[in-house]
């Protein structure tokens, strides 16, 4: 745990005594990695978090809502995105202690379980599943978004129903050139 991430808290003045609640608001500066591949929090904008830290008998209970400022592209018409999102925060943290007993007892999944560490706790990787697992893996500009005409580009939400490109039948192209080597030799002869 690097101490000197805005993103490490201290729970030092938390009570261990279950129950003990602290509550602290928070808004953070956004960092790149913050999304998925179509859709991000915007890099450096605010990121504001509302906690509630609870003790409980394993570690740390944190419950609250993050809210951020999302940016992106449409998978389908590749339009840019700008919304708001808001989600809600349920992490337990566990003391080292509680994830070495679960360790003990075969339990795989304690491996990689979020941990008070000298009293502080890394809330990043917390508030970065919270966003990035509720987003979408397809955004969308519209739930209906036909996404792009192949041939000029366009999104087929802006284009007429009849919307066509007439192709020349590709027969013409050698008749033309033809009637251009019939002429060529008409200018020699
Ligand atoms: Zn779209
Ligand atoms: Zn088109």
């Amino acid at each position: 745990m690097d101490l000197r991430s805005p993103f490490v808290v201290s729970i030092v003045d938390l009570p261990r005594q279950e129950g003990s609640v602290r509550h602290q608001s928070y808004v953070f500066e956004t960092p790149e990695d913050f999304g998925v591949e179509l859709l991000r929090v915007v890099p450096g904008s605010a990121l504001k978090a509302n906690l509630m830290f609870q003790s409980v008998s394993e570690g740390v209970l944190i419950q609250g809502t993050v809210d951020v400022t999302l940016e992106g592209r449409c998978a389908r018409c590749l339009t840019e995105l700008h919304d708001d999102a808001h989600e809600t925060v349920a992490e337990l943290i566990f003391y080292p202690e509680s994830a070495k007993a679960l360790q003990d007892e075969g339990d795989e999944e304690a491996d990689d379980l979020p941990l008070i560490e000298d009293d502080h706790i890394d809330l990043e990787p917390i508030l970065r599943d919270s966003i990035v697992l509720s987003m979408p893996f397809t955004p969308l500009c519209e739930e209906d978004c036909e996404g792009l005409c192949q041939e000029c580009g366009e999104r087929w939400n802006e284009l007429p129903d009849d919307h066509t490109h007439e192709f020349l039948d590709p027969r013409f192209d050698g008749l033309a050139a033809l009637a251009a080597e019939l002429e060529n030799k008409g200018n020699h002869a």
